[in-house]
């Protein structure tokens, strides 16, 4: 009841609090975000910091998404990142929760060890010493260039420009401007060869946007070095979750099968248990990847803009096989673990402690195409090829395999894909995938100019509540 008490105390409230604060807390709107990855986690723990009344509905029994930790089935301490693996140490926001959590960070990926390039058969050892002597058709110029001559004549103009774009939440205009070709097409109008660019590129996929590949090399060009949360980067989203679950603000097993809106508010039709639910609020989030929210949105109202890129989104197939060595023997090569590869397993990385005599992963990280290869063998057919691409590039790795783990992101019902993957002409498409739609706002990884980190789930999180809350 108010009386005369009481309206005095909530009016002095209200000239002293931030105004979004008091809206909120006097209408008590509620806000319904779909999907418990790092984009919706935050987004609701931000919003019930504000004062709204905001409940995640999560279709799995754990929240997190695709920041997931796997630990069955390793040795104790080894650490398996199905997922958002490294941190780099310009992503603020990141950074942010893992101090406002207590967490703790370790290096990703330190020591003086050299990186593996095999191709044609051959391990060449890259980042000490001499240009390794290339087994390919390169001009006199190339050759003379060599690999980081190449990226710096052909790719560093281009990023030069973007960089003085800083921390704009924008795409910079200059990559934006060449993102009509694709990778292969702008190197090839750069004039290097066919070798050449399949050397600068390997392990990568050339069919994607000229964009997106620039924005992976600009964050790679502007960061100093790369963290890891000590223990396992799945406790970020926990964390989230926790603060969410001690309030009954995050529910379980809710599969949403449709999103819609009227003039007065927004509904979230969930399945759980084999029993249909109807939540009602005044704004309902999707937080959830396009890849499995395609068919979601039939009375949502959405513009045509926005159904389309809804439809056309593509994600980036990824699959993770993890090996557990009984010794990190590539170490005490001087080697750091990290490969590229013209072999199935594009790509090794290497996770442990420092001490050599340890064991740690080394770990296949297969990203487009390669991954049909992957898919049409069982778990063990992919450990096996993983195992014998690994014994190529670092000899040794089957006499010290012990274990694995696998992941294919494309397989997860829950996310149909690892990373959204812009073709040519698609990185514009970020301000539309991120516009709210009347009651329908939109956050995620792809919604953000820092899509595939977890950085853009975060960013996204950070401006739907700003949308929301002005
Ligand atoms: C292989 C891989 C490597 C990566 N490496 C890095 C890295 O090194 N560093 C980094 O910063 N980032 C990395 N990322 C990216 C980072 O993990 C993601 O950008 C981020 O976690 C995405 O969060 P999100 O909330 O946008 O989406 P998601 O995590 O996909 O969250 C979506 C949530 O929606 C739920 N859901 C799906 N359908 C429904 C439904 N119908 N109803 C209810 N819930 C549903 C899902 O279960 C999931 O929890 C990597 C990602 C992958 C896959």
């Amino acid at each position: 009841m108010m009386n005369r008490r009481n309206f005095l105390t909530a009016a002095a409230a209200a000239a002293f609090a931030p105004a979004s604060f008091v809206r909120a807390a006097g209408a008590q709107r509620r806000v319904i975000v779909v999907g418990g990855g790092l984009a919706g986690l935050s987004c609701a723990y931000e919003l019930r910091k504000l004062g709204f009344e905001a409940i995640v509905l999560e279709g799995q029994g754990r929240a997190g998404g695709r920041v997931q930790t796997l630990r069955e089935g390793l040795d104790p301490g080894l650490i398996a990142e199905a997922g958002g693996t490294r941190i780099p140490d310009t992503h603020k926001m990141t950074l942010d929760y893992v101090r406002e959590f207590g967490l703790s960070l370790e290096p990703f990926k330190d020591g003086d060890f050299a990186d593996v390039m095999h191709l044609r058969g051959k391990n060449y050892v890259r980042g000490h010493g001499p240009e390794p002597v290339w087994p390919l058709q390169l001009t006199a110029e190339e050759r003379s260039l060599g690999v980081a001559g190449m990226a710096k004549r052909h790719l560093g103009e281009l990023l030069m420009a973007a960089k003085g774009s800083g921390d704009s939440a924008n795409v910079p205009a200059a990559i934006l401007q060449q993102d009509r070709f694709t990778l292969q097409e702008y190197l090839e109008k750069q004039g290097l060869s066919h070798d050449a660019i399949e050397l600068l590129t390997l392990g990568a996929d050339t069919s994607v946007g000229m964009g997106l590949a620039m924005l992976i090399s600009l964050n790679e060009q502007v960061t100093k070095g790369y963290f890891h949360i000590r223990g396992g980067n799945d406790q970020l989203p926990d964390a989230l979750a926790k603060q969410l679950e001690t309030i009954g603000a995050i529910r379980y097993g809710c599969r949403v099968t449709s999103v819609g809106q009227n003039d007065t508010g927004a509904w979230a039709v969930l399945e759980r248990g084999g029993e249909q639910e109807t939540v009602r609020g005044d704004y309902v989030v999707s937080a959830l990847p396009f890849s499995v929210a395609r068919n979601l949105f039939a009375d949502a109202r959405l513009s045509m803009e926005k159904q389309r890129v809804i439809r056309e989104l593509q994600y980036w197939p990824v699959d993770k096989v993890f090996l557990q060595m009984q010794r990190q023997f590539w170490k005490t090569e001087g080697l750091s673990g990290f490969a590229n590869t013209d072999l199935t397993s594009n790509k090794f990385w290497s996770l442990g402690p420092e001490s050599p005599d340890k064991r740690g992963l080394l770990l296949s990280y297969v990203v487009g195409k390669n991954t049909a290869k992957l898919s049409v063998m069982d778990a063990e057919g992919r450990v096996r090829q993983t195992l014998a691409d690994a014994e190529v590039v670092f000899p040794g790795a089957q006499k010290n395999f012990e274990a694995a783990r696998t992941k294919s992101w494309s397989e997860d019902p829950w996310q149909r894909g690892g990373l959204s993957r812009f073709d040519p002409g698609q990185l514009s498409w970020i301000p539309i995938n991120a516009r709210r739609e009347g009651r329908i706002l939109f956050a995620g990884e792809h919604t953000s100019r820092w899509n595939g980190w977890m950085q853009g789930a975060i960013e996204s999180a950070r401006r739907v509540v700003s949308e929301i809350s002005a």
